[in-house]
């Protein structure tokens, strides 16, 4: 009897094994947009959604066929994990906070128990196992891919002439002056073209800080591991003339940083994504106004490049694409009310015009959603109709908003002149709020695992 039940518990585990499902799927976005809450959120729901009706919107869940989830050890040991318990931990803490932002790639691994819905696999076996990997990696990676198809004298030219654009140009005025005065002197040390990147580096980040998205090289911005290598120790050339021995030199290093950092991120990271979420952070960008709202559309549409594989036969030649989902995701949704949300899936759709058209062209599936990975608002209706948001602000203020406008087209010159400003709501949970509360996380699970759970 007993040898028996071993054997069929052997032969589930056979079977088990064959129908396991392994899925990569990756979480992106430009740094701010909320990758770190998003995957927080996630794994709250995946991990310790037990109520059902929080997840409606995930079959797997809401017809009771999950049967557990849980955190499994990551295959790649070299790859940090993502700090999922220390998120969780400062976001229920006493005073609680945000927890730090994405500034590596990072991985966690989780695993879903659950009984298929129908079919052959229902009859055969009780279970099934779904493995994802959630890999977290900083959407200014990807603003890198053009350098492959540029040398490094006509990338300068272009990035000078960015530079010098006039709101721009603030950040990047005194670098200039100075890299040039550096670059006359007749002996130039190694240590001076070192202090000059890294002096780069910082203009850089502090155009960032205003606000500014379209910023190269990528890595600049988050090094990650590469903090102080070598092969980041380069800028844009900084004269018209290119003949010198300086040049020559920088000229190498950014060959080298296309070699060893761009090509090595999508061989080894990006060629193994199944699935991806792109993070779009949309409020931000409508408080900061029309100039930079418009840069956010360019530089997402460059962005986005790296999914059009058909289009681009460079990316072609160094991976053959895996990526069959995209979800194109408008971040921290809780910060406006339900109309508000609606609108900015609307508005997301159209300020990602371009590359949704060519992911049609690619078959690539996508959707546009509008989620809050870890809602810090609820919303409400008074008895006059309004629609309220209630929440905490800086320095544990209880406050009740109106729910702020939102254009659901890309705004006109009116709507630009009056501005735009949303309320920035603060966590406030403790240890009894598991699972954090969120909006819409189902229906992104829904998209991204679905097919995958049936
Ligand atoms: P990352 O750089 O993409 O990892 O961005 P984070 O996830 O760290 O988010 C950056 C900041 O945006 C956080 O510190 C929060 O202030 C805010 N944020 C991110 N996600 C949410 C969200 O779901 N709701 C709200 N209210 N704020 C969010």
């Amino acid at each position: 009897m007993i040898s028996l039940k071993k054997t069929q518990q052997q032969t589930r585990d056979l079977i088990n094994r064959g129908f396991d499902r392994h899925i990569r799927l990756a979480v992106t976005g430009l740094s701010g947009a909320g990758k770190t809450a998003l995957i927080t959120g996630m794994l709250e729901q995946v991990l310790n959604g037990y109520d059902a009706k929080q997840l409606a919107f995930w079959q797997v869940k809401h017809s009771g066929r999950l049967l557990g989830s849980r955190l499994i050890e990551n295959r790649d040991w070299s790859i940090p994990r993502f700090a999922y318990e220390d998120a969780v931990k400062v976001l229920t803490s006493a005073q609680p906070s945000w927890p730090s932002s994405t500034r590596d790639v990072s991985e966690i691994r989780f695993e879903i128990k659950y009984q298929p819905r129908s079919g052959l696999a229902k009859h055969l076996m009780d279970e099934r196992r779904l493995v994802v990997e959630l890999v977290d990696y900083p959407g200014e990676w990807l603003l890198d891919l053009p350098l492959l198809q540029t040398d490094y004298g006509a990338w300068s030219l272009q990035q000078n002439q960015l530079n010098q654009q006039a709101e721009r140009s603030i950040h990047f005025a005194d670098w200039y002056q100075h890299a040039q005065a550096q670059l006359n002197k007749n002996d130039v040390a190694d240590a001076t073209l070192r202090e000059l990147a890294q002096g780069y580096q910082q203009a850089l980040k502090s155009a960032q800080h205003a606000g500014f998205y379209n910023l190269q090289p990528g890595r600049h911005l988050l090094p990650g591991q590469l903090e102080g290598a070598p092969v980041l120790a380069f800028f844009p050339w900084p004269f018209s003339d290119q003949r010198s021995a300086q040049f020559e030199h920088l000229n190498r290093v950014f060959e080298r940083y296309k070699e060893q950092v761009i090509k090595p991120f999508y061989k080894h990271h990006f060629q193994g994504f199944n699935r991806q979420v792109i993070l779009v952070d949309v409020l931000t960008a409508l408080e900061q106004g029309k100039a930079r709202f418009d840069e956010l559309i360019e530089t997402l549409t460059g962005l986005l490049n790296s999914f059009e594989y058909g289009e681009n036969a460079l990316l072609r030649r160094i991976i053959s694409p895996a990526i069959d989902k995209v979800a194109l995701v408008a971040s921290k949704v809780d910060h406006v009310g339900p109309d508000g949300q609606q609108a900015l899936n609307q508005l997301l759709a159209e300020m990602l015009r371009r590359s949704r058209q060519h992911f049609q062209f690619e078959r690539i599936e996508h959707e546009l959603f509008a989620v809050a990975g870890i809602a810090t608002s609820k919303a409400g209706r008074l008895s006059d109709g309004t629609v309220v948001l209630d929440g905490y602000l800086n320095g544990n203020e209880k406050v009740r908003v109106g729910a702020p406008f939102v254009p659901t087209q890309l705004p006109s010159a009116e709507q630009w002149q009056q501005g735009f400003e949303f309320p920035q709501f603060v966590p406030h949970f403790s240890a009894a709020d598991s699972p954090l509360p969120h909006i819409r996380l189902d229906q992104l699970l829904e998209f991204l695992l679905g097919d995958k759970l049936k």
